[in-house]
């Protein structure tokens, strides 16, 4: 018989859920954080596929990455649409989920935080560089496809801002483009195969604000669990990863995760 999780644990109320993950995480030594774009709703950065996210307003096929190497008119829509990224991310700040992050680091406890996000906001929280696995690379840098000349984004911005709707390397005139990771292109292999390793090897896997449809990150969680690790999802919709978990949180990331850590600490006190 089919066992339907979510029913399962609907006798379970929300405090007992965070009690039993800041148990796990008293437990572990090595938690690995895993976010999408839901973590980062709460400051005011639409994810892109829930409604009014940037998928209703733009057609993602049209920045496939082989489209944006091969055609002007497709590297000038997606300078457009970058731009209004860029901005919307540029005015957001950090918020509760970000911070509880930096938290468990503070504690000993995170191993890795692995993140889908491109938004820099976990840095911004004050989570070192060192700690976080960007998958599909970060707004804030840009670079050139053919000579490799690194850009800050600051400065590009303000190219595009005096009326260049489609900027060149001034080195060798390639292309350039911000480092996240369009559709279709190759993933940044030190990131993915670190974060495969560190998945491997934890003992709590806690996957965030994530729909888990976008692979290879999406295999992440079920690479903890090949590797024996509790697996806890904390998401608004369900994923096709629900079955697979040890615990599912329907919530918002920001009042779950950091009512988790605030546990976290009290028992760490009091134990
Ligand atoms: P997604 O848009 O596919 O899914 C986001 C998930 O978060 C959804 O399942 C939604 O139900 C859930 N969600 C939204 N707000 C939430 C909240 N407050 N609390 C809990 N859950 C919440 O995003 P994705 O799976 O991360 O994939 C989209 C890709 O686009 C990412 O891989 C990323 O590279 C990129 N992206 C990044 C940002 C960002 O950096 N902030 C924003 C949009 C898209």
């Amino acid at each position: 018989m089919m066992i339907d999780k979510d029913m399962v644990r609907k006798d379970i109320n929300m405090e007992d859920q965070v009690g039993k993950v800041a148990d796990w995480i008293v437990a572990a030594d090595k938690v690995v954080i895993f976010t999408g774009a839901g973590v980062s709703t709460e400051s005011g950065i639409p994810d892109f596929r829930s409604q009014g996210g940037l998928w209703d307003r733009y057609d993602p096929s049209d920045f496939l990455y082989q489209k944006i190497i091969s055609s002007e008119e497709s590297r000038k829509k997606y300078w457009k649409m970058h731009s209004e990224l860029y901005y919307t991310i540029i005015r957001s700040d950090p918020n509760s989920a970000h911070y509880a992050c930096v938290e468990l680091d503070k504690m000993g406890k995170l191993d890795c935080l692995i993140t889908q996000n491109i938004d820099n906001l976990h840095q911004r929280a004050g989570l070192h560089e060192d700690k976080i696995l960007e998958l599909h690379g970060n707004i804030m840098k840009v670079s050139c496809l053919s000579c490799g000349k690194q850009y800050s984004r600051e400065e590009i911005q303000g190219w595009l801002e005096s009326g260049i709707e489609v900027p060149y390397c001034e080195k060798c005139k390639g292309i350039l483009k911000p480092t996240t990771i369009a559709f279709g292109q190759a993933m940044p292999q030190r990131e993915t195969e670190e974060a495969e390793r560190r998945s491997r090897n934890c003992e709590l896997f806690i996957a965030m604000g994530s729909s888990l449809i976008v692979h290879p990150a999406a295999f992440m969680p079920l690479y903890a669990k090949e590797g024996g690790a509790r697996l806890v999802i904390i998401n608004l919709t369900s994923t096709p990863h629900d079955g697979q978990a040890d615990l599912l949180i329907r919530g918002k990331t920001g009042e779950i995760i950091s009512r988790i850590v605030e546990r976290v600490k009290t028992e760490m006190v009091s134990g």
